[in-house]
């Protein structure tokens, strides 16, 4: 067989760590997931990371002739792309992991690439996902929280300190309700699916509605379940219009399980922004593509991106 050239993608949540081997072409040769087994602890951890990581060399060397070239590894918190340091992550009790020179040790030297998770997630919406080659786009996912990506010209902008994009924080309803930041009446204490979640179990009574049950109530004409939906959605398009101010944007990619909800947030979202609008353009605001395999695929970008700027020898 003609060894294939390939490189490792991981992406590694909270609990769960996805992973796969993808070669030039895009194609997904092998994939993979396990626990990341943060329960016992933050070395063991990394750890786990590690021990995967070797797998996954392995895996490459045995079934495709040839070890992997590279490796990108996407990982949440804050991320210092530049030195290859997990920073901080709350969710994993780290501080100060030298990731990559972790990584590239026990994967016999080869280029690592490490990324924020939203940052490389946007990063694979913008170029193969929903963006599709967008030169600028924002990529804002609605989950637990909401997080952002700036894509410029083929890369995201990580900031000078690794905190850009993040919208979630901008003040939408200031003195509104309290934010895990610090903060009060951020966006997505208003319209991330949490935020919905707790509205409308709120005003329907019912402890364990989420926001998908709020979406499908306001298809069915609930008329408070549109009260709700409206009020999150208006909250959403005044983060975001604040955001096409300061990034003129050709399209906004929005994901996350509120995204889910399709046209039922599509359609009033996109009124919402054009009635708030003066001199801006307006962007294109779609839906992601990719759901949850984007970090793990943009993983993979950032490991081909290393080798298409290696100096050939
Ligand atoms: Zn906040």
């Amino acid at each position: 067989m003609k060894p294939v050239k390939h490189v490792i993608a991981l992406d590694v949540g909270g609990t769960g760590m996805k992973a796969a081997l993808i070669a030039g072409d895009g194609s997904l040769l092998h994939e993979a997931r396990r626990a990341t087994g943060r329960e016992r602890g933050p070395e063991a951890v990394v750890e786990t990371i590690l021990g995967f990581a070797a797998e996954l060399l392995a895996h490459g060397r045995e079934h495709f002739g040839r070890a992997a070239s590279a490796a990108g590894v996407a990982v949440p918190g804050i991320v210092d792309a530049e030195n290859g340091t997990a920073v901080y992550a709350a969710n994993l009790g780290w501080r100060d992991v030298p990731m990559r020179e972790l990584l590239s040790t026990r994967l016999g030297g080869i280029p690592v690439a490490l990324g924020h998770d939203v940052r490389t997630g946007g990063l694979a919406e913008g170029r193969i996902g929903a963006g599709r080659d967008a030169d600028r786009f924002l990529f804002v996912p609605l989950g637990t929280g909401i997080a952002g990506a700036i894509g410029l010209a083929g890369r995201i902008e990580a900031g000078a300190h690794g905190y850009a994009g993040e919208i979630g924080h901008i003040v939408v309803r200031p003195g509104g309700p309290a934010c895990g930041c610090g903060q009060y009446g951020c966006l997505e204490t208003l319209a991330s699916a949490s935020a919905v979640s707790r509205a409308w179990a709120a005003a329907s009574g019912d402890p364990d509605a989420d926001a998908a049950h709020c979406a499908k109530a306001v298809r069915s004409g609930d008329a408070r379940a549109r009260e709700v939906w409206l009020a999150a959605i208006g909250a959403l398009a005044d983060g975001l219009v604040t955001a096409i101010t300061l990034l003129d944007p050709r399209t906004v990619i929005i994901g996350g399980g509120l995204a889910e909800a399709g046209e039922t947030l599509f359609t009033p979202l996109r009124t919402a922004v054009e009635e708030r609008v003066t001199f801006q353009r307006l962007p294109e605001i779609v839906p992601a593509a990719l759901g949850d395999t984007a970090g793990c695929l943009g993983a993979g970008l950032l490991a081909w991106d290393l080798l298409a700027t290696e100096v050939p020898a």
